[in-house]
């Protein structure tokens, strides 16, 4: 038996992999069933290149509890170890054998998928265990070895009687770690970071049903058989081909990822490249839940089907944080600090391809299916319109397939609407004026009166609409977006058939000053304008400007801080050829003439949703007294 102390730096590293290289401990597991994985990839590899004589057969990694021995064990049918490369390999910490075999079979090995590359991982075993014993056979055929290890720097190295190839890790779990030996927490890990590795890994065995034979009565019992409970898929749909996968398939996989969500995807884009680095995956766009909110973190990041973390900050772009899926990339340097990360060549390539990727695959649902496309706008909104704000090169690509939606529920892009309404929306200079709304119950008569005039009406109402539309207009020259209760359309819009004023200009200056006399004048300009009689006597309107800014300052536009809160301020636009007003010219006595003015600026008011609290109360108690 062979004694001695494992390389003299171990002694300091000890001390340091059970502190601070993994806070998580429990990525013990992770690792050990990893380094199981690489020993059989690895035997598959040199079988399939003739270099090992063994049979590789059906290798499965084995994953036990013995809760009253206090041991977890994990165990292979890889490639094992002599008892020469334990000492290498083992005893040496820090040399990683993964990085050896890597370099040793360049070429021919490296799409065999090995995971390891730190040459600590094995390590990790301590920051749960107080002891652990290693037994091992190679597949060469050499005598097996079995080596123990309590965790200080000696150990010990042994003959073994182990017959069958491959490698059984003991783990003697430490008192304070007692709960690495339940089986909940056991599947629980395995699930999180093992459900979709290469090998298949065996826990326990599971109960299955059977066909009833042929002949059994209606009342008899299906038989029953014990079988492995297999707990991964060792071939998840982001590692095939994407011509080899149907719409099911993704819509399957999706439902393997997140098994408890019930609504099915919108779209699915397929991760594939391996130069200028390797990265596989599937995104997802979610069907958002409106009552849940927002879920950021549902995206994985795994590394050769190992999962590593569902924080993808850094490696996929803000924007595409609300997506789901998998990213599968050995080329994201992991244990470093996210600053590091996004400073990292690989790490900005990744990001910029993927934002690519989701850029050309809108667009090609666009092109191929519009009216599919379409129907899911209003669940992808949310994403295309952030995007568009924060990268200009996603802009860029998604003016061509960004949709406005009118409140009628057609949808054009920015190039289809100007087509349809060039010749009708332009004012003075010439400009073209985009009418939109951004609720329609809210502003319904501000709509309705804009489309009696045959003015197309967008329904603009996401959140960071007014960033999109600065954006958008910075874009288009010449183009201007005014909410149909912003200044006055008819102001706006050049009309041809300009309406006849029944009021001179004098008659209209003193309708002015009549109305200015009883209305608020720090919050309401006075406007008056000969318009269709049939629209309404009074109108509030608020400066487009005005509410722009407003709305920008309250969802963080930046840089307004300096001009403090904006006043309320709104334009009281008055009909001049209503009969109405012909109603107040007439009235004699000036309280029943203020009256009527009042009424009239409420009842502005109400359509507007400005009439609130005690002016709400007074108006209808006013209103009932008149009736
Ligand atoms: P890495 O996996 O990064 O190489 P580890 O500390 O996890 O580093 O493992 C060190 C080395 O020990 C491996 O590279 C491998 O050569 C050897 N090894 C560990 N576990 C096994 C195993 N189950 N079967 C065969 N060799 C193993
Ligand atoms: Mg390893």
């Amino acid at each position: 038996m062979a004694t001695g102390n494992i390389n003299v730096s171990v002694e300091n590293i000890f001390p340091l992999i059970k502190k601070f290289l993994y806070s998580d401990h429990e990525i013990f597991l992770r690792e050990l069933i990893s380094n199981a994985t690489d020993a059989t990839l690895k035997l598959k590899h040199l079988t399939s290149i003739g270099e090992s004589k063994s049979e590789y057969g059906n290798p499965v990694i084995e994953v036990s509890v013995d809760k009253e021995a206090k041991q977890i064990r994990i165990k292979d049918q890889g490639l094992g170890m002599t008892s020469e490369e334990v000492e290498k390999y083992i005893n040496q910490v820090a040399f990683s054998g993964a990085e050896e075999f890597l370099d040793k079979y360049k070429d021919s090995a490296k799409d065999s998928g090995i995971i390891g590359h730190f040459g600590l991982g094995f390590y990790s075993a301590f920051m749960v265990a107080e002891k652990v014993e290693i037994i091992t056979k190679s597949h060469t055929g050499a005598p097996a070895a079995h080596w123990v290890c309590d965790g200080s720097p000696t150990f010990s190295l042994e003959a073994s009687d182990k017959e069958d190839r491959g490698t059984e890790i003991i783990l003697h779990v430490s008192e304070d770690e007692l709960g690495f030996l339940e089986e909940t927490k056991i599947s629980e890990l395995l699930v999180k970071y093992n459900k979709f590795m290469p090998v298949p890994i065996k826990f326990g065995t599971k109960t299955e049903t059977l066909e009833k034979p042929e002949g059994a009565k209606e009342e008899d019992a299906a038989p029953t058989q014990e079988v492995d409970n297999i707990i991964n898929n060792p071939t998840p749909a982001w590692t095939k081909q994407p011509a080899d996968l149907e719409d099911n398939d993704y819509k399957e996989f999706y439902k393997e990822l997140y098994p408890m969500q019930f609504e099915d995807p919108l779209f699915n884009i397929h991760l594939n490249v391996d130069y200028p680095f390797n990265l596989t995956g599937i995104l997802y766009f979610p069907k958002l839940d409106p009552n849940v909110g927002i879920q950021k973190d549902k995206i994985q990041l795994y590394q050769n089907q190992v999962y590593v973390t569902d924080n993808v900050e850094g490696i996929v772009p803000e924007f595409l944080m609300m997506l789901r899926g998998v990213i599968d990339s050995p080329d994201i340097p992991l244990n470093v600090s996210r600053s590091y990360l996004q400073a990292d060549g690989a790490v900005k390539k990744i990001s910029s391809y993927i934002t690519r990727k989701v850029a050309d695959k809108m667009n090609s649902l666009f092109k191929n299916n519009r009216a599919d496309f379409e129907a899911k706008w209003d669940d992808i909104k949310i994403v295309i319109e952030y995007g568009m704000l924060s990268e200009d090169k996603f802009f860029d690509k998604a003016k061509n397939f960004a949709l406005l939606p009118t409140v009628d529920g057609a949808y054009h892009t920015f190039e289809e609407l100007k087509t349809k309404v060039e010749a009708s929306q332009t004012d003075k200079d010439g400009k073209l004026v985009v009418l939109y709304a951004s609720d329609k119950d809210a502003q319904h008569s501000y709509i309705q009166s804009a489309k009696d005039k045959g003015y197309e009406v967008l329904l603009l109402n996401s959140p960071i609409v007014s960033h999109l539309i600065q954006k958008l207009e910075a874009t288009y020259e010449n183009t201007t977006f005014v909410r149909v209760d912003g200044d006055h359309v008819d102001n706006l819009i050049k009309k041809d058939d300009a309406t006849v004023s029944k009021l001179s200009d004098e008659e209209k200056e003193a309708l002015k000053t009549t109305i200015e006399a009883v209305v608020p004048k720090e919050t309401y300009t006075v406007q008056v304008e000969a318009m269709d009689s049939q629209a309404s006597p009074f109108i509030i309107t608020q400066p487009e400007f005005m509410r722009r800014m407003k709305e920008m300052q309250q969802s963080g536009g930046g840089g307004m801080g300096m001009f403090g809160n904006f006043p309320e301020s709104y334009n009281l636009v008055v009909n001049s050829n209503h009969s109405f007003v012909d109603k107040i010219n007439s009235e004699t006595n000036e309280e029943a003439k203020s009256g009527l003015i009042k009424q009239a600026l409420d009842l502005a008011k109400l359509s507007q949703n400005l009439l609130k609290g005690e002016d709400l109360t007074n108006f209808v108690k006013r209103s009932f007294e008149t009736i």
